[in-house]
C-alpha cells in the first residue's frame, strides 16, 4: 500500500460505506429493520435508535453509504425527491427569497410555485446558465440558490463552482439537483454546493421499483437542522425502500458507465441520421457547453434529447413505432424509455414559456437504458425509417 491515507475508490465505498456484518447473525447483508421501535434498557438508554422516523439501521446504512459517495457525512432518505425538496425549503421562514434556475424539474417548480409562495416563501427564476445573471438577483433576503445541472429536457448546463462563489460571497446556501447525474459522474459539493438532492427514484435505485429521495450535506449546522426537519416533518424513507436504494447503491458505477456508453452510440447514431434534426447531449461536441460538461462532470449520462425532422405526426409515429423504448416518463432505470416532453412530462409548462425553452412538438427525450445498444440503435432506427 503506497499510501494508508489514500480514499477508499468510489466502487469500494458504494458496497462498503455504511455497512458491516451483522452483529448478531454475521449477515453479509444489512438487514431489513422491520420494526417501529426499539427496546431501551433504561428510560433514554438504547442503543442508538428509539422509533424509526428518527432513526432506522437499515436506513441509516443507505444514508451513510449514499452520503459517503457524495463526499459527505450526512444524507436524510425521504419517502420522495419531492419530499427531500420539501424538507429543504422548510430551512427557510416566510418572507425568505429563493433563487431558482428557470429550467427545473416540473414536480419542484410546483412545489415552489403553487406551495410555499403561498406560504411567504419568494422565487426568482432565471436562467442561470450564464453565472453573471445571478449576482443581480440576489437580494438582502436570499437565503437560498436552487440549482438542478444538466436540466430537464434540453441538458443545459450550470456553473455550479462559479455560481457558489457569487453565492456564498451573500451568505446564499447553494443546492444542487444531482438526480440527472448520481454522485458517480458529478459531485456538487466538491464543487462549492452545501446541499445536494436525489430523486433516488431515478439513477441511485435504478430499477424503476420505488419512489424515493436524498438530501445530503457535509456542514454539520445543516445536518442538524436537516435531522430535526426530516422528523418533524416526517416523510422519511420506508425500511423497505431504503434496503432497495442501498442494494441498488452496489451497482451504481457499472450501472452509470453503461447508461454513458449506450447513450453516447446511441446520440452518435441519430446526429448522423438523416431523419433526425438535432441531438442534444452533453457527451457530444456539438452540445453547446461541452467544454463546462467535461470539466465539471466525469462523464455525461445516460439521458438525450432528440429533435426530428418533421412535426408532431413524426413524432407520434416514431413513439408508437418503437418496440424496445417504453413509452413512458420517468427516467434513470436499466430499462430504456422514451416520452414526448410536450405532451407528457412538460405538459403543465405554459406553451408559450415550453417554446421559448425549446420544447417543441417533435422533441423527444430519451431515458438510455443498459440494453445491448445494437439492439436499441435497431429499434431506433426502425421506428425513424417507418413511414
Ligand atoms: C423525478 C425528479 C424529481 C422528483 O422526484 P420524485 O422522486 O419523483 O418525487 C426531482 N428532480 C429531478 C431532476 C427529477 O428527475
Amino acid at each position: 500500500m503506497a499510501d494508508k491515507r489514500r480514499k477508499l475508490g468510489f466502487e469500494t465505498r458504494a458496497i462498503h460505506a455504511g455497512q458491516r456484518p451483522d452483529p448478531t447473525t454475521g449477515a453479509i447483508m444489512t438487514p431489513l429493520y422491520l420494526s417501529s421501535t426499539f427496546a431501551q434498557s433504561e428510560p433514554g438508554k438504547h442503543q442508538g435508535f428509539d422509533y424509526s422516523r428518527s432513526g432506522n439501521p437499515t436506513r441509516l446504512a443507505f444514508e451513510t453509504c449514499v452520503a459517503d459517495l457524495e463526499g459527505a457525512r450526512y444524507g436524510y432518505a425521504m419517502a420522495s425527491g419531492c419530499v427531500g425538496a420539501t424538507t429543504i425549503v422548510h430551512l427557510l421562514s416566510a418572507g425568505d427569497h429563493v433563487v431558482a434556475c428557470d429550467d427545473m424539474y416540473g414536480g419542484t417548480f410546483r412545489l415552489f410555485d403553487k406551495v410555499f409562495a403561498r406560504q411567504g416563501i419568494q422565487f426568482s427564476y432565471l436562467d442561470l446558465t450564464d453565472p453573471g445573471a445571478l449576482e443581480s438577483a440576489l437580494q438582502p433576503s436570499t437565503k437560498l440558490l436552487w440549482l438542478e445541472t444538466p436540466t430537464n429536457p434540453l441538458l443545459k448546463i450550470m456553473d455550479i463552482a462559479a455560481l457558489s462563489d457569487v453565492a456564498h460571497a451573500q451568505g446564499v446556501h447553494v443546492v444542487v439537483d444531482n438526480t440527472f447525474m448520481s454522485p458517480y459522474f458529478q459531485q456538487p459539493l466538491a464543487l462549492g454546493a452545501d446541499m445536494v438532492l436525489h430523486s433516488t427514484t431515478k439513477y441511485i435505485n435504478g430499477h424503476s421499483d420505488l419512489i424515493g429521495g436524498v438530501v445530503i450535506t457535509d456542514d454539520d449546522e445543516l445536518a442538524e437542522q436537516l435531522g430535526f426537519l426530516a422528523n418533524a416533518l416526517g416523510g422519511v424513507q420506508s425500511t423497505f425502500d431504503s434496503y432497495l436504494c442501498l442494494r441498488s447503491l452496489k451497482t451504481l458505477a457499472v450501472r452509470m458507465r453503461a447508461h454513458e456508453a449506450n447513450a453516447l452510440q446511441i446520440a452518435r447514431f441519430l446526429e448522423a441520421h438523416p431523419r433526425v434534426d438535432r441531438v442534444v447531449y452533453p457527451g457530444l461536441p456539438s452540445h453547446p457547453q461541452h467544454d463546462l460538461a467535461a470539466r465539471q462532470m466525469s462523464g455525461f449520462g445516460g439521458m438525450l434529447a432528440v429533435y426530428l425532422k418533421g412535426d408532431l405526426e413524426t413524432a407520434r409515429r416514431v413513439l408508437s413505432r418503437v418496440e424496445l423504448f417504453t413509452l413512458a416518463e420517468s427516467l434513470g432505470g436499466v430499462e430504456s424509455l422514451i416520452e414526448h416532453p410536450a405532451i407528457m412530462t412538460h405538459a403543465s409548462v405554459d406553451p408559450a414559456q415550453r417554446r421559448a425553452i425549446g420544447i417543441d412538438d417533435t422533441l423527444l427525450r430519451i431515458s438510455v437504458g443498459i440494453e445491448s445498444v445494437d439492439d436499441l440503435i435497431d429499434d431506433l432506427d426502425r421506428a425513424l425509417v417507418a413511414r
